[in-house]
């Protein structure tokens, strides 16, 4: 046995990076050595960073080195040499301990409006709720080989962050996901998670738990505020490998007056679970401007800043953070002079919104006297009393998967049933157009437990309900039974052609007759097809012929016209809804419906745009539905203009050879023509380094 006695010099004591070195010090040798505190004989195994967590040893710690094996004087010597060195944490430790202080700025995208000023409530990717199954002996190494297929899966996710994070943030913040890394391989908490699986018949995901659990309150007894800090890694850990384990979604913490949601990304079914009256605002590491959760924190009034990249995992819960969604930027840890400066402006967006509700109501009708409907597209039962709030002509697309708040979990007829009823009666005379669940992974839904490996183009819409289709008729039987309430019509999502249309419509069909033998009352629906995918568009004249109408979906357009993953900020340069590509789309459908003559309900998030909506009155559309809170400014936007004019400026916009020329003319021609309309925010943004008149004009 060798030995010898040492003292924790650092400020911030034996903290996560240090205690991560020591282990990679003390694996290099055979012999097992332990750290003993002098002061109450707590010990630890030097070779987990758990148990060395443990010992709590905060500055000044007296402690004792011992080891015992072939190589012990070696051991002993390297890690006394460590130790003297500081675990060579000097320059990294300082650079976290002022982190920590320091106020960071990130730009994101702003999607909604507002400044709020709140603390973070971190809620980590895939916190799940976790309960216990009784595992039959002869399943036991099953489930072990399970949890350690998890560890695996885990180790290679937080390789992969821990490679990225060092390219963006540097090896100094990179640090954290080594830590993340001990902690899923230290023996302490695997062995112990097999162990309980063996001894209690215990499935992985309650093993985890327990364990987990287990570890995170000695933590949190912890005498020093920084080291106790370190139960979130743990907790993270906990979770990723929950994740990994189960396809359950969490519970949620209680939210305090201020809370702003922080979090990597957001299931829109977590925003609908959240108790909204406390939440201020939200920043999201992901995210674009059309992806669901930014449309539902819109059309619910919430500050949000999405595509931060890496910043949740620069947060703790109860940081002070400033979200400024108008300039699309974060402040964490704001200095008291940044405070200062944002009490000025402060309003949450929801007052904005609030305040900018209409008491008008009915079409618009532009200065050469063309009747624009403007309906609501709502996702959440808690949105449909802002259809009469913001004078919308009724709701012009109902997403009706939002009702589903947990993955896997469908609801029942009855409970469907309530909703739509709800629905036709907050909807009013002109009625609410329900889609059929547009189920897919990519609005965060997954009913099939295969993943997709690309779920955009995989099995979601009208396809998951056709492969489905008793998931469909249970929806579909909802609907009719709730027509009997107001006017209802029901629009099929994501057809490629008239093929899907007429597979889908035969199950309509079907459950009506159903319903008819059964002796239920309904009123006959109104089917339509909505319109977001580019051979749906060119055969769009095959289509319409076989439906009451036509709704065109220009997030999905725009995503599968110019193939740009709505979702993902890397490529939101690309995802450019003036597109030339997407004008031409939009422009044949409005024509392929006119033809036929069927309504066109244009209902993306480009109709909620002032300028946009311009330029589709200008192609010819009368039909915009958008989230209910653009709706007043839209109006006042459309009331001013005339449409024989838009349509020249329209007809240019589709000569157009890509998006930079599109937007040029808007730019310049849009300020020109209705300067009091459209200052140069509410214009599309010169690109970098070009004068907008050199562009295409
Ligand atoms: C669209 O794709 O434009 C649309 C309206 O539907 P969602 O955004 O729900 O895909
Ligand atoms: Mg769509």
């Amino acid at each position: 046995m060798a030995e010898r006695a040492l003292w924790v010099t650092g400020r911030l004591g034996l903290h996560a990076r240090a205690a991560a070195n020591l282990v990679r010090v003390a694996n290099q040798f055979q012999s097992d050595i332990t750290l003993k505190r002098l002061d109450n004989s707590v010990e630890a195994d030097a070779k987990s960073i758990l148990s060395i967590l443990m010992l709590a040893a905060s500055r000044g710690t007296e402690l004792r080195v011992l080891a015992a094996g072939p190589d012990e004087e070696a051991a002993v010597e390297s890690v006394y040499d460590l130790f003297v060195r500081n675990f060579d944490e000097r320059v990294l430790t300082e650079s976290r301990q002022t982190d920590t202080k320091e106020e960071i700025r990130r730009k994101g995208l702003g999607v909604s409006e507002g400044v709020v000023i709140g603390r973070v409530l971190r809620l980590q990717d895939g916190t799940r709720d976790v309960y216990r199954a009784e595992i039959e002996e002869s399943e036991l190494e099953r489930e072990r080989r399970r949890f350690r297929a998890a560890v695996r899966l885990s180790r290679r996710q937080l390789e992969a962050i821990k490679e990225r994070a060092e390219k963006e943030l540097g090896r100094g913040h990179a640090y954290i996901f080594d830590a993340h890394l001990l902690f899923l391989e230290d023996a302490k908490l695997t062995r112990d998670v097999e162990e309980y699986i063996v001894k209690e018949h215990a499935n992985a995901e309650w093993a985890a738990k327990v364990v987990g659990d287990r570890l995170l309150s000695i933590y949190m007894q912890i005498n020093d505020e920084y080291l106790r800090e370190r139960g979130s890694d743990i907790e993270d850990v906990i979770q990723r490998l929950l994740a990994n384990l189960s396809g359950e979604v969490r519970g949620h913490p209680n939210l305090s007056d201020d809370s702003v949601i922080v979090a990597q990304d957001l299931l829109p079914s977590t925003i609908a679970e959240l108790d909204l009256n406390h939440v201020k605002a939200i920043a999201t590491d992901a995210g674009g401007w059309t992806s669901h959760m930014a449309i539902i924190a819109r059309g619910l009034g919430l500050t949000a800043v999405v595509g931060l990249r890496n910043f949740y995992h620069r947060t703790r819960t109860g940081d002070q953070i400033i979200v400024d969604a108008q300039r699309g930027e974060v402040i964490l840890n704001p200095l008291a002079a940044s405070i200062e400066r944002y009490e000025f402006t402060v309003h949450s967006s929801s007052d904005a919104f609030r305040s900018s509700s209409s008491n008008v109501s009915g079409p618009v009708t532009t200065t050469n006297g063309v009747d624009i409907s403007l309906r609501a597209n709502i996702e959440l039962p808690t949105e449909f009393e802002s259809v009469r709030r913001f004078g919308a002509c009724g709701v012009g697309l109902f997403r009706s998967e939002f009702l589903l708040s947990r993955p896997g979990m469908l609801l029942s007829e009855d409970d469907q049933f309530g909703s739509y009823r709800s629905l036709a009666e907050a909807a009013g005379a002109d009625g609410a157009i329900i889609r059929l669940f547009d189920l897919g992974s990519e609005t965060g839904y997954e009913l099939s437990d295969r993943s997709e490996r690309n779920p955009a183009l995989g099995l979601r819409a009208i396809r998951f309900g056709l492969k489905n289709d008793e998931v469909m008729r249970t929806q579909v039987r909802a609907i009719l039974r709730a027509t009997n309430f107001g006017k209802l019509s029901l629009v099929i999502p994501m057809v490629a052609d008239v093929v899907d249309v007429r597979r889908a419509r035969k199950i309509i069909l079907e459950e009506r007759e159903l319903l008819q033998k059964e002796g239920i009352e309904y009123v006959e629906p109104e089917i339509g097809a909505m319109i977001e995918i580019p051979s749906a568009v060119l055969t769009a004249d095959k289509i319409a012929p076989e439906v009451n109408f036509f709704e065109l979906g220009t997030n999905d357009l725009v995503q599968y016209t110019l193939a740009v993953d709505r979702g993902n900020d890397d490529v939101s340069d690309w995802f450019r809804t003036l597109h030339p590509a997407v004008l031409f789309g939009i422009n044949r459908t409005l024509k392929a419906a006119k033809d036929a003559s069927i309504p066109a309900i244009v209902c993306g998030e480009m109709a909620s745009t002032p300028a946009y909506a311009v330029l589709l009155a200008g192609m010819g559309a009368v039909d915009l539905s958008m989230t209910p809170a653009a709706i007043p400014r839209v109006r006042s936007t459309l009331e001013q203009i005339d449409t024989t004019e838009a349509a020249e400026l329209a007809s240019r916009c589709l000569e157009c050879a890509s998006a930079d020329e599109v937007e040029a003319i808007v730019r310049v021609e849009f300020r020109n023509r209705w300067p009091e309309l459209f200052p140069p925010k509410a214009l599309p943004r010169e690109p970098e380094g070009k004068d907008s008149d050199e562009v295409g004009l």
